[in-house]
Formats: C-alpha cells, structure tokens, sequence
C-alpha cells in the first residue's frame, strides 16, 4: 500500500487541480478562436484612409466607412 503524508495529499490535489484548470482553459480559448466564421469576415472592412474597421453587410465591393466617408473597395 502506498503511504501518503498529509502535505503530499494536499500537494497533488493542488496540482491536479491545477492541471484540470489549464486544460479547461486552453480548450476553452481553442473553441472562442475558431468561433469567427468565414462568412462574418466578409462583412468586416478595413477603412483605407482612417483605419477603422466596420461591418457593413449590404454591400459586396464597394463600402463606406462609418467615421470618415470615405468609399472603400473589397480588396482580393
Ligand atoms: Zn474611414
């Protein structure tokens, strides 16, 4: 039979404990990365002019931003 010390019990329930909480977030932040479907990207532009990024989903080339006006073009 094996012998455990008090500190040894306390000392793997803290490290399984632990063990269990990476896993749970590594898979966790795994599942939000690959939420973003391909779909979504599409209606994400990217202002060439100030740099802001928007969604404008009622346009296919031609889009324009919402802070300066300015018309952007789909790149491909
Ligand atoms: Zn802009």
């Amino acid at each position: 039979m094996i012998r455990l010390t008090v500190s040894s019990v306390i000392f793997l329930y803290t490290l399984f404990s632990v063990i269990i909480i990476l896993v749970i977030w590594i898979v966790s932040g795994y599942r939000l990365a690959k939420r973003v479907l391909p779909k979504d990207v599409d209606y994400i532009w990217k202002c060439s002019v100030c740099f802001n990024t928007y969604v404008d989903s009622s346009h296919d080339d031609i889009s324009i931003c919402t802070l300066c006006g300015s018309y952007n073009k789909r790149e491909k």
